[in-house]
């Protein structure tokens, strides 16, 4: 046997030739001179087989990644290590280095290459919604009967971003193009209806309260008939906030915790701590127009009651003795409520 490239006699042959003749013909890896990425100018998503995905990669990232996609290596390789750079940047273009070092048929061999990463620039169709102020549901934080206070605005915002920021990941369309502060409240604009509905869950988790959807029709589609629409989605928080006092049952009430899953209130009568359900909102009712809280003076103390004097006319007043009363001493001063002509101690 010889190699009819080179006559060498006596060696090893591989598809006719001689190794050392297959090796210099051999091709390591197979690279596009020029390859093009198309990626978005906002948010560096990349455009591939029509799908934008991969948003906020960095650029020097999405060439590195480009250039990965493109290597072939040959089945012949073992033990290959690719090393890739980034020569120089020319305007949109970088201009790249790749070198492959592998064994083949037991011998090292080294191949480089120069392609280039041509970097092309749009904006995918979430960051065109973004700059076009684009919103699918609007939030209207209120208050029932009530205005809303500025610490649950502090709290809402907080919860509001939170929830966008979280949501961001996976939904472009996560954020607020638009902040409207009414004097019945505020109106929140959110990018996607599915974001929307996800800070509203978390606002009635922490406030509780109640929601309302309406759908308003924008537009109609013409060819399918379909109509776009958009939600407006009122969330009111309760009427009562903590330490409020409450009618409910024919009973007094003081409100001690209000979050999504119930209404914590205080009977006054017995100083019992009991969950309310957000199904009987509507009979909860609040007082208004409270003179406010007085002291009273406790005079006597016996095992079953404590007797104050009523702090406007110092008549005398028994109240039975709950575990709460038990701790408090002749001659202390305790803090009361008159709701309705009766005293309930706070
Ligand atoms: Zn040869
Ligand atoms: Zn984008």
């Amino acid at each position: 046997m010889f190699c009819p490239e080179c006559g060498a006699t006596d060696v090893e042959m591989i598809d006719g030739i001689c190794k050392n003749c297959f090796l210099k013909k051999f091709q390591l890896m197979e690279i596009p001179e020029n390859i093009t990425v198309t990626i978005c100018k906002h948010c560096n998503a990349k455009l591939e087989v029509g799908k934008w995905k991969d948003e906020y990669i960095p650029e020097e990232e999405i060439i590195y990644r480009a250039l990965e996609r493109n290597i072939t290596i040959s089945d012949l390789a073992e033990n290959e290590e690719i090393e890739l750079e980034i020569d120089q940047m020319r305007g949109t273009i970088a201009e790249c280095y790749v070198e492959a070092v592998a064994t083949v048929l037991g011998e090292e061999v080294v191949e480089t290459h120069t392609p280039n990463v041509k970097i092309n620039y749009s904006v995918c169709p979430d960051c065109s919604k973004r700059n076009a102020g684009y919103y699918e549901a609007v939030i209207q934080l209120r208050a029932d009967d009530r205005e809303l206070e500025d610490e649950e605005i502090v709290i809402a915002e907080e919860i509001i971003n939170r929830t966008l920021d979280k949501q961001f990941k996976k939904d472009k369309l996560a954020y607020i193009p638009q902040v409207a502060k009414l004097k019945e409240g505020n109106d929140y604009y959110i990018g996607s209806l599915k974001s929307a509905k996800k800070v509203v869950e978390h606002l009635k988790e922490e406030f509780g309260g109640t929601t309302k959807e309406s759908p308003r029709l924008i537009s109609e589609d013409k060819s399918t008939g379909k109509g776009l629409y958009r939600i407006w989605i009122a969330l009111r928080l309760p009427k009562f906030v903590k330490d409020d006092f409450v009618k409910y049952n024919d009973g007094i009430y003081q409100i001690n915790d209000v979050d999504g899953n119930r209404i914590q209130v205080i009977n006054l009568e017995n100083q019992d701590t009991i969950a309310l359900k957000w199904r009987e909102y509507d009979s909860i009712e609040k007082i208004e127009h409270l003179e406010g809280v007085q002291k009273a003076i406790v005079t006597s103390k016996s095992p079953n009651a404590l007797q104050i004097l009523d702090p406007d006319d110092y008549s005398p007043i028994d109240l039975e003795m709950t575990e709460k009363l038990e701790k408090i001493n002749i001659g202390e001063e305790i803090d009361v409520i008159k709701i309705d002509g009766k005293i309930y101690i706070i």
